[in-house]
């Protein structure tokens, strides 16, 4: 499995936890109400691009560490 770089931007997270309910160990959602990634290899990657793909406000990129490629948005 690649390694992904993940990330969540604060400024647009609604925190309604979608994220969460795909890949769990991956996205927590922060004392703030607000997801954040907790351990970017929790989970497979099709899950985590499952959580990207289903956030309402795209607030989750992943990109590829090893080759750079953006794999969501
Ligand atoms: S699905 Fe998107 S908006 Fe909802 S908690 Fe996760 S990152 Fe935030």
């Amino acid at each position: 499995m690649a390694k992904l770089r993940i990330s969540v931007d604060h400024d647009i997270c609604v925190g309604n936890r979608m994220c969460e309910t795909f890949a769990s160990k991956v996205f927590v959602i922060n004392e703030n109400g607000q997801s954040e990634v907790a351990d970017p290899e929790g989970d497979t990657e099709e899950n985590i691009l499952e959580a990207a793909e289903n956030c309402p406000v795209s607030a989750i990129t992943v990109v590829d560490e090893e080759t750079g490629e953006t794999l969501f948005p």
